[in-house]
Protein backbone atom coordinates (compact mmCIF):
# COMPACT_ATOMS: atom_id res chain seq x y z
CA UNK A 1 0.00 0.00 0.00
CA UNK A 2 1.14 3.61 -0.89
CA UNK A 3 1.50 4.94 2.22
CA UNK A 4 -0.13 8.68 3.15
CA UNK A 5 3.52 9.99 3.11
CA UNK A 6 4.41 9.57 -0.32
CA UNK A 7 0.93 10.18 -1.78
CA UNK A 8 0.50 13.85 -0.03
CA UNK A 9 0.10 16.29 -2.92
CA UNK A 10 0.65 19.87 -2.54
CA UNK A 11 -2.93 22.16 -3.67
CA UNK A 12 -2.18 25.29 -3.82
CA UNK A 13 -5.02 27.71 -2.78
CA UNK A 14 -3.93 30.18 0.25
CA UNK A 15 -5.58 29.66 3.17
CA UNK A 16 -7.44 32.97 3.24
CA UNK A 17 -8.67 32.11 0.04
CA UNK A 18 -9.79 28.36 1.01
CA UNK A 19 -11.86 29.71 3.84
CA UNK A 20 -13.75 32.44 2.08
CA UNK A 21 -14.39 30.06 -0.46
CA UNK A 22 -15.95 27.67 2.46
CA UNK A 23 -19.69 28.50 2.36
CA UNK A 24 -22.49 29.07 4.96
CA UNK A 25 -23.16 25.38 5.40
CA UNK A 26 -19.53 24.65 5.41
CA UNK A 27 -19.04 22.65 1.84
CA UNK A 28 -15.89 23.66 -0.24
CA UNK A 29 -16.50 24.34 -3.29
CA UNK A 30 -15.11 21.93 -6.20
CA UNK A 31 -11.15 22.76 -7.04
CA UNK A 32 -10.86 24.75 -3.38
CA UNK A 33 -9.20 24.19 -0.24
CA UNK A 34 -5.39 23.60 0.85
CA UNK A 35 -3.25 20.89 2.11
CA UNK A 36 0.14 20.72 2.14
CA UNK A 37 2.41 18.01 2.30
CA UNK A 38 4.36 19.77 4.78
CA UNK A 39 2.40 17.36 7.37
CA UNK A 40 3.97 14.37 6.22
CA UNK A 41 7.72 16.03 6.02
CA UNK A 42 8.34 17.38 9.18
CA UNK A 43 5.68 16.30 12.06
CA UNK A 44 8.01 17.83 14.79
CA UNK A 45 7.47 21.08 13.88
CA UNK A 46 3.44 20.76 14.59
CA UNK A 47 3.38 19.58 17.90
CA UNK A 48 1.86 22.57 19.77
CA UNK A 49 -1.22 24.46 18.40
CA UNK A 50 0.43 26.71 15.63
CA UNK A 51 -0.38 30.85 15.99
CA UNK A 52 -3.64 30.27 14.26
CA UNK A 53 -4.53 27.11 12.23
CA UNK A 54 -3.74 23.15 12.86
CA UNK A 55 -1.03 22.88 10.48
CA UNK A 56 -0.86 21.19 7.37
CA UNK A 57 -3.00 18.99 6.90
CA UNK A 58 -7.19 18.77 5.95
CA UNK A 59 -7.98 21.53 8.98
CA UNK A 60 -4.94 23.98 8.72
CA UNK A 61 -7.22 26.47 8.05
CA UNK A 62 -9.30 25.88 10.74
CA UNK A 63 -8.88 28.41 13.99
CA UNK A 64 -7.44 26.82 17.34
CA UNK A 65 -9.36 27.83 20.41
CA UNK A 66 -7.25 29.52 22.87
CA UNK A 67 -5.73 27.61 25.46
CA UNK A 68 -5.57 24.31 23.59
CA UNK A 69 -3.22 21.34 24.70
CA UNK A 70 0.15 21.92 23.39
CA UNK A 71 2.92 19.05 23.48
CA UNK A 72 6.87 19.92 24.38
CA UNK A 73 9.64 18.82 22.91
CA UNK A 74 10.10 14.91 23.54
CA UNK A 75 13.31 13.21 23.65
CA UNK A 76 16.03 14.13 20.63
CA UNK A 77 16.57 10.31 20.21
CA UNK A 78 12.94 9.64 19.26
CA UNK A 79 13.17 12.58 16.74
CA UNK A 80 15.85 11.61 15.38
CA UNK A 81 15.16 7.34 15.41
CA UNK A 82 13.98 6.11 12.33
CA UNK A 83 10.88 4.53 11.13
CA UNK A 84 12.35 0.79 11.62
CA UNK A 85 14.03 1.76 14.73
CA UNK A 86 10.82 3.41 16.12
CA UNK A 87 8.77 0.34 15.32
CA UNK A 88 11.07 -1.75 17.28
CA UNK A 89 10.92 0.31 20.73
CA UNK A 90 7.35 0.44 20.85
CA UNK A 91 6.98 -3.38 19.80
CA UNK A 92 9.92 -3.75 22.76
CA UNK A 93 7.67 -2.20 25.60
CA UNK A 94 4.49 -3.60 24.43
CA UNK A 95 6.19 -6.76 24.95
CA UNK A 96 7.42 -5.84 28.19
CA UNK A 97 4.51 -4.04 29.51
CA UNK A 98 2.25 -6.99 28.30
CA UNK A 99 -1.50 -6.55 29.82
CA UNK A 100 -0.88 -3.51 31.48
CA UNK A 101 -1.57 -1.26 28.30
CA UNK A 102 -3.82 -1.64 25.62
CA UNK A 103 -3.20 0.54 22.40
CA UNK A 104 -6.38 1.72 20.88
CA UNK A 105 -6.47 3.04 17.05
CA UNK A 106 -8.50 5.23 15.26
CA UNK A 107 -9.49 4.30 11.95
CA UNK A 108 -8.25 7.32 10.40
CA UNK A 109 -4.68 7.00 11.96
CA UNK A 110 -1.57 6.08 10.08
CA UNK A 111 -0.80 2.24 9.10
CA UNK A 112 3.04 3.01 11.38
CA UNK A 113 0.65 3.66 14.18
CA UNK A 114 -2.01 1.31 13.27
CA UNK A 115 0.12 -1.75 12.82
CA UNK A 116 1.05 -1.31 16.97
CA UNK A 117 -3.22 -0.93 18.01
CA UNK A 118 -4.77 -4.14 20.02
CA UNK A 119 -7.61 -2.68 19.23
CA UNK A 120 -8.94 -0.20 16.05
CA UNK A 121 -12.14 1.23 15.57
CA UNK A 122 -14.26 4.33 15.19
CA UNK A 123 -14.48 6.57 18.34
CA UNK A 124 -17.18 4.59 20.19
CA UNK A 125 -16.07 1.15 19.65
CA UNK A 126 -13.14 2.51 20.38
CA UNK A 127 -14.46 3.73 24.01
CA UNK A 128 -16.34 0.73 24.11
CA UNK A 129 -13.07 -1.34 24.36
CA UNK A 130 -11.61 0.85 27.03
CA UNK A 131 -14.39 0.15 29.08
CA UNK A 132 -14.16 -3.45 28.75
CA UNK A 133 -10.57 -4.08 29.46
CA UNK A 134 -10.31 -3.00 33.74
CA UNK A 135 -7.00 -5.25 33.46
CA UNK A 136 -5.07 -2.77 31.68
CA UNK A 137 -3.33 -0.07 33.94
CA UNK A 138 -3.09 2.46 31.02
CA UNK A 139 -4.84 2.76 27.76
CA UNK A 140 -3.04 4.38 25.12
CA UNK A 141 -5.41 6.38 23.01
CA UNK A 142 -4.39 7.13 19.30
CA UNK A 143 -7.03 9.11 18.14
CA UNK A 144 -7.83 12.85 19.37
CA UNK A 145 -8.43 14.68 22.35
CA UNK A 146 -12.35 13.80 22.51
CA UNK A 147 -11.58 10.33 22.21
CA UNK A 148 -9.72 9.84 24.83
CA UNK A 149 -11.66 11.52 27.26
CA UNK A 150 -14.79 9.57 26.72
CA UNK A 151 -12.20 6.09 27.30
CA UNK A 152 -11.54 8.30 30.62
CA UNK A 153 -14.99 8.54 31.30
CA UNK A 154 -16.09 4.97 30.34
CA UNK A 155 -13.11 3.47 32.30
CA UNK A 156 -12.06 2.36 35.73
CA UNK A 157 -10.80 5.39 38.24
CA UNK A 158 -7.67 3.15 38.30
CA UNK A 159 -6.86 3.47 34.97
CA UNK A 160 -4.97 5.89 32.84
CA UNK A 161 -5.89 7.37 29.62
CA UNK A 162 -3.06 8.49 27.46
CA UNK A 163 -3.19 10.70 24.26
CA UNK A 164 0.63 10.57 22.80
CA UNK A 165 -0.17 13.74 21.73
CA UNK A 166 -2.10 15.94 23.54
CA UNK A 167 -2.36 18.75 20.30
CA UNK A 168 -4.08 16.02 18.87
CA UNK A 169 -7.46 18.23 19.10
CA UNK A 170 -10.64 17.85 16.66
CA UNK A 171 -10.93 21.31 14.51
CA UNK A 172 -14.85 20.14 14.44
CA UNK A 173 -15.39 19.43 18.23
CA UNK A 174 -13.27 22.47 18.89
CA UNK A 175 -15.89 24.87 16.84
CA UNK A 176 -18.13 24.27 19.74
CA UNK A 177 -16.94 25.37 23.15
CA UNK A 178 -18.70 25.28 26.61
CA UNK A 179 -18.95 28.88 27.01
CA UNK A 180 -20.94 29.52 23.52
CA UNK A 181 -23.08 26.44 24.12
CA UNK A 182 -23.91 27.77 27.40
CA UNK A 183 -24.94 31.35 25.78
CA UNK A 184 -26.99 29.86 23.34
CA UNK A 185 -29.37 27.66 25.68
CA UNK A 186 -29.50 31.25 27.89
CA UNK A 187 -30.87 32.82 24.56
CA UNK A 188 -33.06 29.68 23.62
CA UNK A 189 -34.52 29.17 27.07
CA UNK A 190 -34.96 33.16 27.04
CA UNK A 191 -36.51 32.51 23.55
CA UNK A 192 -38.68 29.18 24.03
CA UNK A 193 -39.17 28.81 27.66
CA UNK A 194 -38.51 25.64 29.35
CA UNK A 195 -41.36 23.35 28.18
CA UNK A 196 -42.83 23.15 24.27
CA UNK A 197 -46.11 25.08 23.82
CA UNK A 198 -49.04 24.35 21.92
CA UNK A 199 -50.10 27.29 19.58
CA UNK A 200 -52.53 28.22 22.29
CA UNK A 201 -50.18 28.66 24.50
CA UNK A 202 -50.70 25.38 26.98
CA UNK A 203 -47.95 23.23 27.44
CA UNK A 204 -47.60 20.30 25.91
CA UNK A 205 -47.03 16.73 27.54
CA UNK A 206 -45.85 13.24 26.86
CA UNK A 207 -48.11 9.91 26.98
CA UNK A 208 -47.29 10.15 31.11
CA UNK A 209 -48.70 13.42 31.39
CA UNK A 210 -44.85 14.82 31.44
CA UNK A 211 -44.16 18.68 29.89
CA UNK A 212 -42.27 17.81 26.73
CA UNK A 213 -39.04 20.24 27.19
CA UNK A 214 -38.91 23.77 24.54
CA UNK A 215 -35.49 21.89 23.34
CA UNK A 216 -33.29 18.55 23.67
CA UNK A 217 -29.37 19.51 23.65
CA UNK A 218 -27.83 16.46 21.64
CA UNK A 219 -23.97 16.46 21.18
CA UNK A 220 -22.28 14.49 18.55
CA UNK A 221 -19.57 12.09 20.01
CA UNK A 222 -16.82 14.58 18.79
CA UNK A 223 -17.10 16.91 21.06
CA UNK A 224 -15.73 17.59 24.80
CA UNK A 225 -16.77 15.81 27.91
CA UNK A 226 -17.64 19.58 29.02
CA UNK A 227 -20.42 19.37 26.58
CA UNK A 228 -21.46 15.96 26.70
CA UNK A 229 -21.63 17.09 30.52
CA UNK A 230 -23.81 19.87 29.46
CA UNK A 231 -26.39 17.24 28.03
CA UNK A 232 -26.16 15.14 30.70
CA UNK A 233 -27.21 18.49 33.33
CA UNK A 234 -30.09 19.54 30.29
CA UNK A 235 -31.86 16.31 29.40
CA UNK A 236 -29.83 15.51 26.49
CA UNK A 237 -27.89 12.84 25.03
CA UNK A 238 -24.87 11.80 22.57
CA UNK A 239 -25.23 10.59 19.72
CA UNK A 240 -22.32 8.74 17.28
CA UNK A 241 -22.67 8.20 13.35
CA UNK A 242 -23.88 5.38 13.62
CA UNK A 243 -26.96 5.80 16.07
CA UNK A 244 -28.05 9.72 15.31
CA UNK A 245 -31.25 8.86 14.03
CA UNK A 246 -32.31 6.24 16.91
CA UNK A 247 -30.82 9.45 19.19
CA UNK A 248 -32.99 12.17 17.21
CA UNK A 249 -36.06 9.83 17.99
CA UNK A 250 -34.97 9.51 21.52
CA UNK A 251 -34.93 13.57 21.86
CA UNK A 252 -38.13 13.89 19.75
CA UNK A 253 -40.02 11.63 22.13
CA UNK A 254 -38.99 14.07 24.82
CA UNK A 255 -39.35 17.64 23.42
CA UNK A 256 -40.48 19.76 20.61
CA UNK A 257 -37.43 20.34 18.92
CA UNK A 258 -33.47 19.80 19.26
CA UNK A 259 -30.19 21.86 19.47
CA UNK A 260 -27.61 19.42 17.41
CA UNK A 261 -23.85 20.24 17.95
CA UNK A 262 -21.15 20.68 16.57
CA UNK A 263 -21.60 18.66 13.10
CA UNK A 264 -24.34 20.97 11.01
CA UNK A 265 -24.01 18.06 8.79
CA UNK A 266 -24.54 15.00 10.42
CA UNK A 267 -27.38 16.63 12.25
CA UNK A 268 -29.12 17.76 8.96
CA UNK A 269 -28.19 14.72 6.92
CA UNK A 270 -30.02 12.98 9.93
CA UNK A 271 -32.94 15.18 10.49
CA UNK A 272 -33.57 15.24 6.22
CA UNK A 273 -33.62 11.66 6.12
CA UNK A 274 -36.23 11.80 9.33
CA UNK A 275 -38.41 13.30 7.35
CA UNK A 276 -37.59 17.12 8.65
CA UNK A 277 -37.57 20.09 6.59
CA UNK A 278 -34.70 21.76 5.82
CA UNK A 279 -36.85 25.43 6.22
CA UNK A 280 -37.12 23.84 10.29
CA UNK A 281 -33.53 23.53 10.78
CA UNK A 282 -32.38 26.66 11.19
CA UNK A 283 -28.39 26.98 11.05
CA UNK A 284 -27.20 28.73 14.72
CA UNK A 285 -23.97 31.06 14.40
CA UNK A 286 -22.62 31.95 17.40
CA UNK A 287 -21.34 35.05 16.49
CA UNK A 288 -24.80 36.44 15.94
CA UNK A 289 -27.50 37.13 17.81
CA UNK A 290 -30.38 34.19 18.67
CA UNK A 291 -27.66 32.57 16.49
CA UNK A 292 -28.50 34.85 13.23
CA UNK A 293 -31.98 33.84 13.31
CA UNK A 294 -35.40 35.36 14.39
CA UNK A 295 -37.33 34.45 17.62
CA UNK A 296 -40.35 33.00 14.57
CA UNK A 297 -37.95 30.64 13.26
CA UNK A 298 -36.33 29.57 16.25
CA UNK A 299 -39.95 28.89 17.75
CA UNK A 300 -40.77 27.27 14.28
CA UNK A 301 -37.64 24.70 13.98
CA UNK A 302 -37.27 21.46 14.65
CA UNK A 303 -33.81 20.91 14.49
CA UNK A 304 -30.88 24.10 15.10
CA UNK A 305 -27.92 23.21 13.93
CA UNK A 306 -24.75 24.42 15.55
CA UNK A 307 -22.24 26.13 12.30
CA UNK A 308 -19.71 23.32 12.41
CA UNK A 309 -18.50 20.98 10.41
CA UNK A 310 -15.54 18.44 9.81
CA UNK A 311 -12.74 19.70 7.86
CA UNK A 312 -11.82 16.26 6.13
CA UNK A 313 -15.54 15.69 5.19
CA UNK A 314 -16.62 19.01 3.81
CA UNK A 315 -13.76 18.43 1.00
CA UNK A 316 -16.01 16.11 -0.86
CA UNK A 317 -18.28 17.69 -3.59
CA UNK A 318 -21.30 16.50 -5.89
CA UNK A 319 -18.78 16.97 -8.89
CA UNK A 320 -15.90 14.18 -7.37
CA UNK A 321 -18.70 11.87 -7.62
CA UNK A 322 -19.88 12.58 -10.93
CA UNK A 323 -16.39 12.59 -12.30
CA UNK A 324 -16.32 9.11 -10.26
CA UNK A 325 -19.33 7.86 -11.95
CA UNK A 326 -18.12 9.36 -15.35
CA UNK A 327 -14.88 7.62 -14.48
CA UNK A 328 -15.90 4.39 -13.19
CA UNK A 329 -19.19 3.06 -14.57
CA UNK A 330 -21.50 1.54 -12.35
CA UNK A 331 -19.13 2.73 -9.47
CA UNK A 332 -20.32 2.61 -6.11
CA UNK A 333 -20.25 6.11 -3.83
CA UNK A 334 -20.01 5.16 -0.76
CA UNK A 335 -19.82 8.55 1.87
CA UNK A 336 -19.65 9.48 5.34
CA UNK A 337 -22.69 11.76 6.73
CA UNK A 338 -20.31 14.41 8.17
CA UNK A 339 -19.95 15.55 4.22
CA UNK A 340 -22.13 17.68 3.15
CA UNK A 341 -25.88 17.28 2.40
CA UNK A 342 -25.23 17.38 -1.88
CA UNK A 343 -22.96 14.99 -1.18
CA UNK A 344 -24.59 12.53 0.80
CA UNK A 345 -27.65 13.19 -1.67
CA UNK A 346 -25.34 12.39 -4.25
CA UNK A 347 -24.08 8.83 -3.32
CA UNK A 348 -25.47 5.82 -2.90
CA UNK A 349 -24.92 5.18 1.02
CA UNK A 350 -24.03 7.35 3.46
CA UNK A 351 -23.13 5.84 6.91
CA UNK A 352 -20.39 5.43 9.84
CA UNK A 353 -16.65 4.54 9.24
CA UNK A 354 -18.38 1.32 10.09
CA UNK A 355 -21.21 1.34 7.84
CA UNK A 356 -18.36 2.15 5.02
CA UNK A 357 -16.56 -0.64 6.27
CA UNK A 358 -19.36 -3.40 6.37
CA UNK A 359 -20.40 -2.40 2.72
CA UNK A 360 -17.30 -2.76 1.33
CA UNK A 361 -17.01 -6.11 2.98
CA UNK A 362 -20.49 -7.71 2.28
CA UNK A 363 -19.84 -6.73 -1.59
CA UNK A 364 -19.25 -9.70 -4.40
CA UNK A 365 -15.48 -9.79 -5.49
CA UNK A 366 -14.79 -7.04 -9.05
CA UNK A 367 -16.75 -4.09 -7.24
CA UNK A 368 -15.50 -0.49 -8.05
CA UNK A 369 -15.81 1.67 -4.42
CA UNK A 370 -15.26 6.02 -4.73
CA UNK A 371 -15.29 6.56 -1.22
CA UNK A 372 -15.38 9.74 1.05
CA UNK A 373 -13.86 9.47 4.07
CA UNK A 374 -10.46 10.23 5.64
CA UNK A 375 -7.62 8.55 3.35
CA UNK A 376 -5.95 6.64 5.91
CA UNK A 377 -9.36 4.32 6.15
CA UNK A 378 -9.55 4.05 2.50
CA UNK A 379 -6.16 3.27 1.65
CA UNK A 380 -6.29 0.81 4.50
CA UNK A 381 -9.58 -0.39 2.73
CA UNK A 382 -7.66 -0.72 -0.81
CA UNK A 383 -4.77 -2.99 0.54
CA UNK A 384 -7.56 -5.49 3.15
CA UNK A 385 -9.71 -5.57 -0.27
CA UNK A 386 -7.64 -6.09 -2.78
CA UNK A 387 -10.81 -8.25 -4.85
CA UNK A 388 -12.23 -4.40 -5.03
CA UNK A 389 -11.29 -1.18 -6.90
CA UNK A 390 -11.40 1.42 -4.14
CA UNK A 391 -10.30 4.90 -4.35
CA UNK A 392 -10.72 8.23 -2.66
CA UNK A 393 -13.27 10.69 -3.83
CA UNK A 394 -10.92 13.62 -3.25
CA UNK A 395 -8.23 13.44 -5.59
CA UNK A 396 -6.07 15.39 -3.33
CA UNK A 397 -4.63 13.35 -0.56
CA UNK A 398 -5.16 15.19 2.67
CA UNK A 399 -5.31 13.64 5.92
CA UNK A 400 -6.83 14.94 8.75
CA UNK A 401 -4.25 17.13 10.14
CA UNK A 402 -5.12 16.50 14.02
CA UNK A 403 -5.11 12.85 13.88
CA UNK A 404 -1.37 13.30 12.29
CA UNK A 405 -0.37 14.65 14.86
CA UNK A 406 -0.04 11.07 16.38
CA UNK A 407 3.33 10.19 15.05
CA UNK A 408 5.39 7.18 16.19
CA UNK A 409 7.98 9.00 17.96
CA UNK A 410 4.98 9.98 20.42
CA UNK A 411 3.54 6.89 20.85
CA UNK A 412 7.26 5.20 21.36
CA UNK A 413 7.78 7.72 23.95
CA UNK A 414 4.77 7.47 25.82
CA UNK A 415 4.78 3.65 26.12
CA UNK A 416 9.00 3.89 26.94
CA UNK A 417 7.41 6.12 29.67
CA UNK A 418 5.56 3.62 31.26
CA UNK A 419 8.24 1.05 30.70
CA UNK A 420 10.04 3.41 33.59
CA UNK A 421 6.93 3.68 35.63
CA UNK A 422 5.96 7.19 34.89
CA UNK A 423 2.50 8.74 33.08
CA UNK A 424 2.92 10.80 30.53
CA UNK A 425 -0.24 13.04 28.54
CA UNK A 426 -2.69 11.36 30.90
CA UNK A 427 -6.33 12.80 29.63
CA UNK A 428 -7.82 13.44 32.92
CA UNK A 429 -11.66 14.16 33.59
CA UNK A 430 -12.91 16.02 36.46
CA UNK A 431 -14.98 13.88 38.81
CA UNK A 432 -17.81 16.38 38.12
CA UNK A 433 -17.97 16.43 34.52
CA UNK A 434 -17.75 12.60 33.58
CA UNK A 435 -20.63 12.13 36.27
CA UNK A 436 -22.46 14.64 34.05
CA UNK A 437 -21.30 13.14 30.59
CA UNK A 438 -22.14 9.64 31.89
CA UNK A 439 -25.43 10.85 32.22
CA UNK A 440 -25.97 11.44 28.70
CA UNK A 441 -23.45 8.22 27.78
CA UNK A 442 -25.85 6.39 29.33
CA UNK A 443 -28.93 7.85 27.47
CA UNK A 444 -27.46 7.24 24.38
CA UNK A 445 -27.10 3.76 25.30
CA UNK A 446 -30.22 2.58 26.43
CA UNK A 447 -31.40 4.55 23.13
CA UNK A 448 -32.94 2.05 20.90
CA UNK A 449 -34.40 2.16 18.02
CA UNK A 450 -38.34 2.33 16.91
CA UNK A 451 -39.52 -1.41 15.78
S1 LIG B 1 -11.70 13.57 10.72
FE1 LIG B 1 -12.89 15.44 11.22
S2 LIG B 1 -14.18 14.89 12.95
FE2 LIG B 1 -12.57 13.30 12.77
S3 LIG B 1 -10.91 14.01 14.15
FE3 LIG B 1 -10.45 14.83 12.10
S4 LIG B 1 -11.39 16.90 12.11
FE4 LIG B 1 -12.30 15.76 13.82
Amino acid sequence: MTSVATRLALLTSPPAAASAAANATGSVPAGTGSCSSALAEQPWDFPAPLAEGYGPGASQDDVVPPGSSAQPAIPQRYRDASPEQLDAMIRAAKETLGERVVVMGHFYQRDEIVAHADFIGDSFQLAQQAKAHPEAEAIVFCGVHFMAETADILSTPEQSVILPNPAAGCSMADMADEESVEECWAELMDTLGPHALAADGSVLTDGDGEPLASVVPVTYMNSSAALKAFCGRNGGIVCTSSNAATVLEWAFARGQRVLFFPDQHLGRNTAKAMGVPLERMPLWNPRKPLGGNSPDQLRDSRVILWHGFCSVHRRFTVAQIEQARAEHPGCTVVVHPECPMEVVDAADSAGSTDHIRKAVAAAEPGQTFAIGTEINMVNRLAAQHPEHTIFCLDPVICPCSTMYRIHPGYLAWVLEELVAGRVVNQVSVSRDVAQEASVALERMLAAVPRA
